[in-house]
């Protein structure tokens, strides 16, 4: 962490902060496209999934929290979960706003991150909700394989191959499956999530700032929808 949680966030040249977040089923491709937004629009990637996993890498108090849960595809306690996103959202390179990605995965944590913003006078400007039908996530989620230097490199065996089979065409290292897209994890993780995904759907819903955008095309095709997306959150907001 470069600031600490008290010191509020930075905001850019008076503009406002653009907090995005990202709603997807596991599998619906929301990280790679969380990926691709960031890269359009200049914001951080905050990835919960990411910093879990590499906080149970690098054994921190974090992760000690985090482990069995992550593991073993549950969802690990929200208040954890909120304060690593706080943390997260206070760093500098966040000033100008942020991508998240796979927060918040229940109403509770939803309820927080509306209190954690309205501190700061800043909302949540858009919710995109990559929609997949749960019959398909299975067959993407058991084809799913990332880098092992950096699991934000994500291929699928069928769909997205890399050039050389089991290689990442970016860090030349080899491809590994994620322990919870295993088969018997995977169902598991779709059953405990999905249920407090829509949850977090209503809730933005009944925010107003929900914008749907179909899963089941082409990636170029959803990243073009989800900006087109973002394009109308800002005509509305
Ligand atoms: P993901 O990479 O988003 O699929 O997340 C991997 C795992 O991290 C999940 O299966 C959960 O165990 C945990 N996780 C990630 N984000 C959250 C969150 N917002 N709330 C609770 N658990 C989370």
């Amino acid at each position: 962490m470069t600031t600490s949680a008290t010191e509020g966030p930075v905001t850019k040249g008076g503009q406002e902060r653009r907090i995005i977040v990202m709603i997807g089923a596991p599998g619906a491709g929301k990280g790679t496209q969380a990926e691709r937004l960031s890269g359009r629009l200049g914001l951080p990637h905050v990835s919960t999934g990411k910093l879990f996993r590499s906080a149970v890498r690098n054994e921190n108090e974090i992760g000690a929290q985090v482990r069995a849960y992550v593991e073993a595809g549950s969802l690990v306690p929200d208040e954890v979960a909120v304060k690593v996103v706080d943390d997260r959202l206070h760093e500098v390179d966040a000033g100008a706003g942020a991508i998240l990605d796979g927060f918040p995965r229940t109403r509770n944590q939803a309820v927080a991150l509306d209190e954690m913003l309205a501190r700061a006078d800043d909302r949540v400007c858009a919710a995109l909700y990559v929609e997949v039908a749960t019959e398909d996530l299975v067959a993407r989620l058991t084809g799913r394989r990332v880098c092992t230097i950096d699991d934000q490199h994500v291929y699928h065996i069928v769909t997205v191959p890399p050039r050389q089979d089991g290689i990442c065409d970016i860090e030349g290292a080899p491809l590994r499956q994620r322990e919870d897209d295993q088969p018997e994890t995977l169902r598991k993780r779709l059953e405990r999530q999905l249920a407090p995904m829509y949850e977090v759907i209503d809730h933005y819903a009944d925010s107003g700032v929900l914008f749907p955008v179909r899963g089941d095309q082409p990636a170029d095709k959803v990243t073009e929808a989800l900006l087109q997306a973002l394009a109308a959150s800002e005509r509305i907001g």
